[in-house]
């Protein structure tokens, strides 16, 4: 495998390069504290708009959809170089990575024409509201529904329920929902995909808390909400086929290790720097272990991931095994994680303010217990490798076939 860029992507590399500099210099460095909610939207929403100005929105979008109908080798060759800066981009990774693909597969030339471009300029943000307080890994079974309100061929939607875990819902103006519309069917047949207005009548966003402080999901409620038939996505009772869409794109976008997540560089530092009774830490027999499985780790999620690239750069679609990258992403920044923490001893369990270091390694041990459940979690990755790329015997389910109602019943 070559990774050098050909001179086309070292010529796009080069532009994007100067571009970041002349326009993220407010971002070469952390901010020095989280930004408060406000200014997190306001700066979110100014990043986005800026990039798409200069051409660096919608990459590999086709350019009847706003895009730049470039390639995904061009995505990431600026996703690369974007990561060397700390520019606030999370706002929008949701819509413009997984909802907005799907209303561009699945919508009409009016919803289209609608929705795709301000949410491409920064100007509307968006949420993904599938998983439920009983439906997650098997999303299939969720239970809000979507009733019609008169026997009308285009008669409005009328949806009750509850979502959770909706990443930014608090913050987002736009949502694109699965809902159940026929019970009397097998679970994966009765669903159907709308839009929905975040600020509209009936929907609540209740931020839940974690345990990092922060508050970046949402139980989401809505009591009788109307949604227009034009808000649609896909026919009714393909809801599933249309979820398939953004779960596709989401496979793809949380697959790697996020861009600021320590390495094991990092790590050997740190235990240099570590004074212990009897001298630096690293001089320990189990520190070196440890820092070694976490370079064994990285080297191995490195290669995996250039896997990927080679496929993306032949032209073709990872393949399953890119489920191998989140299940050891996750662990080992747990572990690298838990063993900057045990090295620090007591100054581990308090915010580390003052050391950006362990301040990181806290982050990144904190933020992995998520990584493991979002996307599908590390059980359902397994099946995924176990099923599809050693052939093993399928997963047993039992309630695949049955009616929703009936299967829920018993
Ligand atoms: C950081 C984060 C962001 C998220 N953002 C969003 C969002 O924006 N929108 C959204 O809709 N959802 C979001 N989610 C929810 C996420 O998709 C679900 O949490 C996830 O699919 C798991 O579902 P669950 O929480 O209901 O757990 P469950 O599915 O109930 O799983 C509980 C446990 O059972 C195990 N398990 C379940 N089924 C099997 C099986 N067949 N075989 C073996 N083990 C199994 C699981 O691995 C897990 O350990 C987010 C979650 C996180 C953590």
């Amino acid at each position: 495998m070559d990774f050098t860029d050909s001179p086309d992507d070292a010529a796009y590399r080069a532009r994007a390069r100067d571009w970041l500099a002349a326009n993220g210099a407010e971002y070469r460095t952390p901010p020095a504290e989280p930004y408060s909610r406000d200014e997190l939207v306001r700066r979110s929403r100014a990043w986005q708009k800026a990039k798409h100005q200069a051409g660096y929105t919608g990459i590999t979008w086709p350019k009847s959809m706003g895009g730049q109908g470039l390639s995904p080798m061009h995505a990431i060759i600026f996703n690369q170089e974007q990561s060397r800066y700390f520019a606030p981009t999370g706002l929008f990774e949701i819509g413009l990575g997984m909802c907005i693909p799907t209303v561009f597969t699945h919508g009409s030339p009016e919803i289209i024409a609608r929705y795709v471009a301000p949410a491409l300029a920064g100007d509307e943000v968006w949420c993904q509201l599938f998983s439920e307080p009983a439906a997650g890994s098997d999303l299939a079974g969720i239970r809000t529904r979507a009733v019609r309100d008169s026997d009308a061929p285009d008669a409005d939607w009328i949806i009750d329920g509850q979502k959770v875990w909706t990443t930014n819902a608090h913050l987002s103006d736009y949502g694109i929902i699965v809902t159940r519309t026929d019970p009397s069917v097998p679970k994966h047949k009765g669903l159907t995909m709308f839009i929905v207005d975040m600020h509209g009548d009936g929907v609540e966003a209740r931020p839940l808390k974690q345990m990092s402080g922060g508050s970046d999901f949402n139980e989401v409620f809505f009591t009788g909400v109307r949604v227009k038939d034009s808000h649609r996505l896909g026919a009714v009772g393909d809801g599933w086929k249309v979820a398939l869409t953004t779960l596709m794109n989401e496979r793809l976008a949380v697959g790697g290790k996020p861009s600021h997540a320590p390495d094991y560089a990092m790590l050997m530092d740190f235990a240099r720097r570590i004074e212990t009774d009897t001298g630096p830490a690293i001089e320990q027999r189990d520190v070196r272990q440890r820092v070694a499985a976490a370079y064994i780790a990285d080297e191995g999620i490195k290669l995996t991931q250039m896997r990927a690239l080679s496929a993306l750069s032949k032209g073709q679609v990872p393949g399953p095994e890119q489920s191998i990258s989140k299940v050891v992403v996750a662990k080992t920044m747990q572990e690298m994680g838990a063993l900057a923490l045990d090295l620090s001893e007591a100054a581990g369990l308090v915010t580390a303010d003052a050391d950006p270091v362990l301040a990181k390694f806290q982050g990144s041990y904190m933020a992995a217990a998520g990584l493991r459940i979002a996307g599908g979690t590390d059980e359902i990755l397994r099946n995924i490798i176990a099923e599809r790329v050693l052939g093993l015997p399928g997963d047993l389910r039992p309630d695949k076939d049955a009616p929703f109602n009936a299967a829920v019943a018993a």
